[in-house]
């Protein structure tokens, strides 16, 4: 499934467990897997986004997965401390206790 469209799906999704740090703005996230139109350029060279409050949920709560953590993890204020025993397991989330697998993980 497109990266794109799957963080879309999956973003109404809890954040996995073990996430810590803060977001420094690096922007990384938002050139994924192109750069956002509403990502902006000020003066001074720093982006910004233009619909920051009302940002939607994939941005908000970027990244919310280790394996979204990935894409960005040279650059990303985020880090996943642990994996969780559900991400191991190849599940992207859960809904009502039932998991979620991620298709491309249970490829082999
Ligand atoms: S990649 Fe991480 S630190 Fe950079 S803007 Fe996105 S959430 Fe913030």
């Amino acid at each position: 499934m497109n990266k794109k469209l799957k963080r879309t799906i999956t973003s109404f999704l809890p954040v996995e467990e073990g996430r810590t740090g803060s977001c420094n703005n690096c922007g990384a996230c938002c050139h994924l897997p192109y750069r956002c139109v509403f990502l902006k350029t000020a003066e001074d060279e720093k982006e910004y986004c233009s619909i920051y409050t009302v940002r939607p949920p994939n941005c908000r709560k970027f990244p919310r997965t280790a394996e979204e953590h990935q894409l960005v993890q040279d650059t990303c204020g985020f880090e996943f401390t642990s994996s969780s025993e559900s991400n191991k397991n190849g599940s992207i989330g859960s809904i009502a206790g039932i998991n979620i697998i991620s298709e491309d993980k249970n490829k082999k």
